[in-house]
């Protein structure tokens, strides 16, 4: 049996602004149906800490000084499991409006070294059993760079557990200048550029990259695509330097929080042996985003951040066709003000054909995947990507780019895979408009199929995208990462 430390910045429902916050919510509770123990490890945000008062019982175990403050670790549960969750307490850095990582302005909080330098020094104490709590995990496993500094610190203890390091998204590394370097008091033996300094920055994400016993990422496509330039953002090469040691594991999906049959949010539950009642959800967004009432119409949906990763301006330049074609889009996201805007004039311009809202919506999200017929996700890259797995389970056909996870979950449709059962959905390789509305045409053409397109959603429908199967694959990286815990010449540089 492991005992994990599972170091995160943000768990559903405690917090989330992305597939980690999911991810968080969902693995260390199939660990525990594994029979591991997995503890959360997460700042006490200010909403963090109102949602699980709200949920049930928050108590003080710990108390302890880090550097120059104070903290205190706050003890409950993640809402309806039995897994335990410590919050860092830490109101200087914790206690304010906004999300996790951005002031209400949308800007960075201008402290965030400092923020998740405490985290990891917080989870480093913890680690060694230096607070108290006579708890010592056989695993510490950290995820994005907010974690990043964790394996890089536990590696000057003497005898420190093993790590692990999960990167969910390699685009956003923990940046900072040399003289925050120095300003956090990170020991001088972790500057170098076989340590955290990146073309003469401090880099949190290298901690984990550097020093962690086992590397993930979260599809096995994105582990082989980030040893390369085009996806790796510049850390390529030291990825490859540590090939042996990196491996892919597929998110699981939550199908608790997930199924179409059980769903709250929707007007109308169904499954695969009742899919004529998707059609009365679709009708109820219609009526509800001021579309027109057609059923026949293929409806597109779109959920997710708006930013370049996940292919907007592909969305954009196919618009003025789109909106030609005999077709809807429902889109739910935020992000860039440019994108927030253009969208939104599109919807403006054609609000029979498009609707556009701006904002998290978890309600929303869940309507939208049970009410439309195809799903969009024409990302530039995808280290894994959940809602093209959600799609597939609502019987929504996703359409995405052949990238990442994006490619490992949907299997394009062609005669022989519609024949073998194995077909999916529709990909597409190009990064471009025009390739996005090629594949869109052949989702609609095949759409008038009703026949096919039965089958099609079936497919989706009996895909296996449960936790289960990925704890298991974390089983087995723990094991090899505590077999690789012993410091290696390769690490030592
Ligand atoms: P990423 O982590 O890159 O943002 P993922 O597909 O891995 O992308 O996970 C995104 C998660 O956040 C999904 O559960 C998605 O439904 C949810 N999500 C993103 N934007 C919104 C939004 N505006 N409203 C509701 N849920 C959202």
């Amino acid at each position: 049996m492991e005992t994990v430390l599972f170091v995160t910045s943000e768990a559903y429902p405690l917090a989330k602004t992305g597939g980690l916050g999911d991810v968080s919510g969902s693995l260390p509770r199939a660990l525990h149906s594994l029979g591991h123990e997995a503890r959360i490890l997460m700042p006490a945000y200010r909403d963090t800490l109102e949602r699980a008062e709200a949920h049930g019982k928050v108590r003080e175990v710990a108390g302890f000084d880090i550097m120059q403050g104070r903290v205190r670790l706050l003890e409950t549960v993640l809402p309806g499991t039995r897994v335990k969750v410590w919050l860092v307490d830490y109101p200087a850095f914790f206690d304010r409006a906004g999300n996790p990582y951005l002031a209400p302005d949308g800007q960075l909080w201008h402290d965030n070294a400092d923020r998740f330098h405490l985290f990891a020094r917080t989870a480093v104490e913890i680690a060694c059993d230096r607070v108290g709590l006579n708890w010592q995990p056989t695993v510490v496993h950290c995820n994005d760079w907010q974690a990043g500094l964790v394996p890089a610190l536990l590696s000057l203890e003497p005898t420190p557990p093993a790590t692990v390091f999960t990167i969910h998204n390699i685009a956003y590394q923990g940046l900072f200048p040399y003289e925050t370097f120095v300003a956090l008091g990170l020991p001088d033996a972790l500057w170098s550029h076989h340590a955290l300094e990146f073309h003469g920055h401090l880099s949190f994400i290298k901690g984990g990259l550097v020093y962690a016993d086992r590397i993930n990422t979260v599809s096995p496509g994105y582990a082989q695509e980030i040893q390369t330039p085009l996806f790796g953002y510049g850390l390529d090469g030291l990825l490859q330097f540590r090939t042996k040691r990196l491996s892919g594991i597929l998110n699981g999906i939550d199908t608790r929080e997930w199924n179409p049959g059980t769903d709250p949010h929707l007007i109308q539950n169904y499954n695969s042996r009742k899919l004529d009642d998707k059609q009365v959800n679709k009708l109820d967004l219609q009526k509800g985003m001021q579309l027109s009432h057609v059923a026949e119409l293929p409806l597109f949906g779109f959920i997710g951040r708006l930013v370049e990763q996940k292919g907007i301006d592909l969305i954009l330049d196919a618009m003025p066709q789109l909106v030609e074609m005999p077709m809807q889009l429902v889109m739910l996201g935020t992000g860039e003000a440019r994108f927030e805007q253009e969208l939104s004039d599109w919807s403006e311009r054609y609000p029979d054909r498009v609707s556009v809202t701006v904002g998290y919506d978890e309600k929303l999200a869940h309507r939208i995947e049970a009410s439309a017929d195809m799903f969009l996700m024409p990302s530039k890259f995808e280290p894994c990507g959940l809602n093209q797995m959600y799609s597939l389970r609502y019987g929504t056909v996703p359409v995405v780019r052949r990238v990442g996870g994006l490619a490992d979950t949907v299997t394009d449709t062609t005669t022989e895979t519609l024949a073998d059962g194995t077909a999916t959905g529709f990909t597409f390789e190009s990064s471009d408009g025009e390739a996005l509305l090629a594949t869109i045409r052949r989702g609609a053409e095949l759409y008038a199929d009703r026949t096919a397109w039965r089958k099609l959603q079936i497919n989706g429908m009996r895909c296996d995208h449960s936790w289960r199967r990925s704890a298991a694959g974390y089983q087995a990286l723990y094991e090899q990462a505590r077999r690789d815990s012993t410091p290696s010449p390769e690490v030592l540089g």
